[in-house]
């Protein structure tokens, strides 16, 4: 099939025949098993994040969607900046367009939080004393909030909550579900100048009373003693517990509007673990869409395969789906036919794209030839 689709896409790309011709031929001949495969394969889902503006008018959205619908998309993750009335006004404008719409929000990290920013306890603080309030790590846009507090996790479970109620919407997906980098991307030191060879303090979280305090009443000793935090498991597992419990909660509330959870994450279970504090194969949770963008990692495509399998093994028996993502700008459409043959060769459910924008006619292309 992978070698069909390819000639397909050739075929197509070079503008000479349709490929539904050479695909209705080979089906013909096939044997039952084989097109059951077929069927199985029509199932798997196209998906794409994009940012609304709600200076857009609904004309644009309908254009905007309907583009995708006939291109072969068949979901939208909106991130309306948490605002529920513009989600309210752009999920009817999607369905109709033939789109499952899910509702993406940016949870631990809320950068321009109005309510968040009048609570300067409530964000994550640093291993050397700095709060994300005010000093920010890698870039501006880092504000992240500390998952134990009471108060600060209770307000992005109302934010979710706030989103979940919107009436026509399949998921509220969580973005940013986890604690800052320890330890950014490989391809991405370079344009911070960096070099992480081991956990550096502006970079480890969160540090606050509240964190440390709890931290201290189960495990009798003090995070800010520890000579050197990153192997004491005990300090890494709490860390893992608090962004599951938030997850967990989030699970509860969606469900109880009748929506799923979906959450994008890093690439598999290990990496995320070592780099942000995530340990999404222990979560509550219906779907899952790691971030398996390659090229932040120095890695080949077929590295698309390998941690997609790797997710999905470790969730096999607990019910929740793994759809690959992938970052889109400057890849070559014979790519995106490799990395969507492999997400469905890994057992994937589906392909996410990052992001709306970054898709090209070219790319529509390719995807059509799948869903042919
Ligand atoms: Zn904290």
């Amino acid at each position: 099939m992978y070698q069909l689709k390819l000639i397909c896409i050739a075929i197509v790309l070079s503008g000479l025949v349709s490929c539904n011709q050479t695909a209705e031929k080979k089906n013909t001949s096939q044997p039952v098993a084989e097109t059951e495969t077929d069927t199985v394969q029509n199932d798997f889902k196209y998906w794409t994040w994009i940012t609304a503006s709600s200076k857009k008018t609904d004309e644009s959205y309908k254009e905007e969607f309907t583009k995708y619908s006939s291109n072969g998309i068949d979901a939208v993750l909106i991130n309306t900046n948490t605002d529920p009335e513009l989600l309210k006004r752009l999920t009817p404008i999607a369905e109709n367009a033939g789109l499952e719409v899910h509702a993406w929000i940016m949870a631990m990290n809320r950068p321009g939080d109005g309510v968040a920013l009048q609570h300067p306890d409530w964000y994550a603080v640093s291993r050397d004393g700095k709060s994300c309030f005010d000093t920010r790590p890698y870039v501006d846009y880092y504000q992240w909030l500390c998952p134990t507090r009471k108060a600060s996790r209770e307000h992005v479970l109302d934010l979710v909550e706030g989103l979940a109620k919107v009436e026509g919407i399949a998921s509220v997906h969580l973005d940013y579900i986890r604690y800052p980098d320890i330890f950014l991307p490989v391809g991405l030191l370079p344009k911070y100048d960096l070099k992480q060879e081991t956990e550096l303090p502006e970079f480890d979280f969160c540090y606050c009373d509240v964190c440390v305090a709890e931290f201290e009443k189960i495990h009798h000793k003090n995070p800010r003693d520890f000579k050197n935090p990153a192997i004491d498991m005990e300090w890494k597992q709490f860390r893992l517990n608090k962004i599951k419990a938030v997850v967990d909660d989030a699970y509860k509330i969606a469900h109880q509007y009748d929506k799923k959870l979906t959450a994008a994450v890093f690439p598999y279970p290990e990496m995320a673990d070592h780099m942000v504090r995530q340990r999404w194969d222990k979560w509550n949770i219906d779907m899952v869409l790691p971030m398996i963008y390659h090229n932040f990692y120095n890695e080949e495509t077929d590295w698309i395969g390998y941690a997609t399998a790797q997710g999905v093994k470790d969730l096999e028996g607990k019910g929740v789906e793994l759809h690959t993502g992938i970052f889109l700008p400057d890849m070559p459409t014979d790519e995106v036919a490799q990395a969507i043959q492999l997400a469905k060769d890994n057992g994937a459910k589906g392909i996410s794209f990052f992001d709306g924008n970054a898709i090209t006619e070219e790319h529509f292309k390719v995807i059509k030839v799948f869903k042919e």
